[in-house]
């Protein structure tokens, strides 16, 4: 039996994409073996890179001139390239501050570029996104960087941020693939996989060629986008198997209609369930309209003490995964795109009847 998982990443997968990965998995199309037994410099497996990048290519309609590269080490590894490929010692680099992840890719940056944060969320609580226009980047910065999607405060960007010529580099690993984004918009778009792309142990990393070749000479090879570009992302031995599977994700999402579909089904399963938060008074989301995440949604109960009944009874009716980050406690529904209508349609009936027993 399956639940409907709500959590945050690693996340739900389609079903049809598991029945599938689970009928090759013994013998890949007449192969004789399975993807993960396979050389990943095999026809077979190159033929099946080659698929999984073409497919993010025309999904997100990335332009010619930029890079897609399929890296291990997850975003966090971002945290520390991004500088890395783009900043030498001497430069500074810009960063907005929306949330727990925005605050972990500071730290992570400030190991190796002066970090200027030109906006700071702490004050709204993380429960906001700084309004456009109300920071400037300065000319000589080496990248201005935010996270499009915060996945434990459910704050999302509704807006790209606006930085001359400075390149924007995004986090976009609990929202890529959910909504339309303008690639051509950005200097690097990066997420981890285990949320809207597949499972964990793959980050992809979207980046324009100019960027490219311009890392300090210490940069790590695994994190080398140059290197790795040259390398077709074959520097080192990829994580084939998720590598494999993200390819399925995409094929998945193709078929139900490519990425503005996945955006008009996740804009109705976002208002089902913000709406029924909002029109009780057992119910909150602190988050401002105009920033709410699509794929996380943090809600509280008026007693703390609730939460873990709450959490409990959930998991008894199918709907698992619910107990918000461990940094913030609350609930949390992350509602990626695998996670159907009837799901979110599952959450809040339950969330009813909840509240009428305990409001
Ligand atoms: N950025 C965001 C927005 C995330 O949600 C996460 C993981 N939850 C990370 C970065 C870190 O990703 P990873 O665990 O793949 O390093």
């Amino acid at each position: 039996m399956r639940v409907y998982n709500f959590s945050a990443g690693p996340a739900t997968m389609p079903l049809p994409v598991l029945e599938q990965a689970r009928s090759e998995m013994t013998d890949w199309h007449g192969s004789g073996m399975s993807v993960m037994e396979m050389s990943h410099r095999s026809p077979e497996f190159v033929g099946i890179a080659a698929a999984a990048e073409a497919r993010m290519r025309s999904l997100l309609s990335v332009p010619d001139d930029y890079a897609v590269l399929f890296l291990q080490g997850g975003a966090t590894g971002q945290f520390s390239a991004v500088p890395l490929n783009l900043a030498s010692p001497d430069r500074h680099a810009a960063y907005l501050n929306t949330g727990s992840w925005s605050a972990k890719a500071i730290e992570e940056g400030r190991k190796y570029v002066d970090v200027r944060v030109l906006a700071d969320e702490k004050d709204s609580r993380y429960a906001d996104v700084p309004t456009e226009g109300s920071f400037e980047v300065a000319p000589d910065a080496a990248y201005l960087h935010h996270t499009l999607n915060e996945t434990i405060g459910g704050v999302e960007f509704p807006y790209v941020p606006e930085a001359g010529t400075v390149p924007v580099v995004t986090d976009a690993s609990s929202t890529i693939l959910s909504r339309t984004m303008d690639v051509s918009r950005y200097g690097v778009v990066y997420a981890g996989a285990q949320k809207n792309l597949g499972p964990s142990g793959l980050c992809v990393v979207i980046v324009r060629r100019d960027l490219l070749g311009h890392a300090r000479p210490d940069v790590p090879a695994a994190l080398d986008w140059a290197a790795m570009d040259k390398a077709d992302s074959m520097l080192n031995t990829p994580p084939t198997l998720a590598w494999y599977l993200v390819g399925l994700v995409l094929e998945w999402v193709e078929e139900q209609g490519g990425v503005s579909a996945m955006g008009e089904r996740n804009r109705a399963k976002a208002d089902l369930l913000y709406g029924t938060i909002d029109r009780s008074d057992f119910y909150s989301n602190p988050v401002a309209p105009r920033a709410r995440s699509w794929m996380n949604v943090p809600f509280l109960v008026p007693d703390p003490a609730l939460e873990k009944p709450f959490v409990a009874a959930a998991a008894e009716a199918g709907l698992s995964g619910l107990a918000g980050h461990r940094s913030v406690g609350g609930m949390r529904a992350s509602i990626y795109n695998a996670m159907p209508i009837e799901g979110v349609q599952a959450l809040v009936d339950f969330m009813t009847d909840f509240e009428q027993q305990n409001g």
